[in-house]
């Protein structure tokens, strides 16, 4: 048995862990990251970042195929999908070989293996014990079946969907949030017969009604057939096909991506030996620096309550990593957090929906400007984008955002920085924005929210 001692010990190197570690690093502490799969952790391996990656080609064939409306005759063009997955990989390398030079360059150790808790909070990898004085769980969370199906074969899960070696004729989705909208989207343009399910009676089903109509008509408009309150049964997995039943019509596919559910990775860590506590949920029990019910354990990112996203881990990583070095801190305001799909249309939120700011009781008002009213939005070929602004009119505060359409994923982080800095819509309507900007139609929102709306 070899034996050490960290100040910080993050187990998992994903954007939680791997910034906790770097921040807590920053402060002095001497730190190691234990990582039993790759550094980078799922986000940047086989989530968020190969997800992008091929919807960016998705995306380039997109204006490719729009390329006459601007004038400009293109030839025949087609997909090399072997390439886009070369491109994709060589992303992944780029920016987990960017997370290890940040460790070298903070002296952070990574110690490869999985990581379990001894009775007495300590670390164990393997036959190593790691004594420390906090510990920081960041081990993520992994993908859950169906109620009846399991995963294998051509059942898989969002990750694996992202690295199909080959591109699928015909591939059905099951879950149309955010990771199911984004596959449906991205293989239909590609080139795939895509079925989309959701169970529920919208697609991105958190999303603002609005905005989920009009993500649902530019899914249709990619030729994917999109079933709503619908569910999928009797999945039957072959060596060449998944066959499966919805509502009372049966089919077969290429693949089955489900995309409906994930849950915590606690399996290995030991937790009830070292008095960790999980909620109804089987998540980890925290309270607002994300302190566990294990003195000097902390959890953070998909094993705690919130927005599975990886800018939330990233954020609580911070704030345990401060918190366990004495510095005082802010609790997460959960509803602030900014929610980017990056399907087309391209979606970015925060806060309320209107349905939700009305149900909450508030005094709503709701500024709503397509794309097409501003300038930007003809120049760039994106008149059918909308911009809702949620207010509520007492104290002209912010209380949500939702924006669908080109760059949607970038504009809503001005509505996320003024509510940031107690700023409310009456602000947002009178800050000056460049012209021709789609934000335009951001200020246009807010506007309309405070009853002056100019170009509409
Ligand atoms: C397909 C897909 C696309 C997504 N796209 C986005 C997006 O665009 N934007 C966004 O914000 N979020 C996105 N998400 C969600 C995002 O990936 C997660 O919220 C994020 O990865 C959580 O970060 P984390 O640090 O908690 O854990 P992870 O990224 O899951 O990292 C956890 C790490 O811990 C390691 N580990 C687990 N157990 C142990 C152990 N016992 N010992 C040692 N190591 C261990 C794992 O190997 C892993 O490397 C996506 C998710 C999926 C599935």
């Amino acid at each position: 048995m070899t034996e050490s001692s960290y100040d910080c010990v993050v187990i998992g190197s994903g954007p939680g862990g791997y910034v906790a570690a770097i921040r807590a690093a920053q402060l002095g502490k001497k730190t190691a990251v234990v990582e039993k799969d790759k550094i980078g952790g799922r986000c940047l391996n086989y989530a968020c970042i190969p997800a992008k990656s091929v919807l960016r080609s998705a995306d380039i064939l997109s204006e490719i195929s729009e390329a006459q409306d601007y004038g400009l005759r293109v030839g025949s063009v087609e997909v090399d999908f072997q390439a886009v997955q070369e491109r994709r990989q060589k992303i992944v390398s780029t920016l987990t070989s960017g997370v290890s030079g940040l460790f070298s360059k903070n002296k952070i150790d990574v110690i490869e293996g999985e990581a379990s808790l001894t009775g007495s909070a300590d670390v164990q990898v393997g036959d190593r014990q790691i004594q420390a004085e906090t510990v920081i769980l960041a081990t993520g969370s992994v993908k859950r079946p169906l109620p009846g199906t399991q995963f294998g074969g051509r059942v898989i899960g969002t990750e694996e969907a992202w690295a199909i070696g080959e591109l699928p004729a015909r591939l059905a989705v099951v879950g149309a949030g955010a990771s199911g909208a984004e596959i449906a989207s991205g293989f239909a343009r590609l080139g795939s017969e895509v079925l989309l399910f959701e169970a529920l009676g919208q697609v991105l089903p958190t999303e603002d009604a609005d905005i989920s109509r009009l993500v649902e008509r530019g899914l249709k408009k990619q030729g994917i057939q999109v079933f709503t309150s619908t569910l999928v049964g009797d999945v039957k997995d072959a060596a060449s096909a998944v066959s499966f039943t919805y509502g009372s019509e049966s089919t077969e596919v290429d693949y089955l991506v489900i995309a409906a559910g994930r849950g915590p990775d606690v399996e290995a860590l030991n937790l009830t030996a070292a008095g960790v506590e999980l909620d109804e949920r089987g998540l980890i029990k925290v309270d607002c620096a994300l302190r566990t019910s294990t003195k000097g354990v902390y959890a953070i990112g998909d094993l705690v309550a919130g927005p599975a996203l990886a800018h939330k881990a990233s954020d609580e990583g911070i704030i345990a990593a401060e918190d366990s070095a004495g510095l005082s801190t802010h609790p997460l305001s959960y509803l602030d957090i900014p929610r980017a799909t990056f399907c087309t249309p391209n979606v970015g939120s925060f806060g309320l929906t209107e349905a939700q700011a009305r149900e909450q009781g508030y005094d709503v008002v709701v500024g709503k400007v397509p794309y097409g009213a501003v300038g930007g939005g003809t120049v760039y070929g994106d008149r059918t984008g909308l911009v809702k602004v949620i207010g509520e009119s007492k104290y002209g505060e912010l209380i949500g955002g939702h924006i669908v359409g080109s760059r949607a994923t970038e504009l809503i982080q001005e509505l996320v920085n003024v509510r940031a800095l107690e700023g409310g819509y009456t602000e947002v309507a009178r800050i000056i924005h460049g012209h021709p900007t789609l934000s335009e139609a951001v200020m246009e929102a807010a506007r309309a929210a405070d009853g002056w709306l100019i170009h509409g």
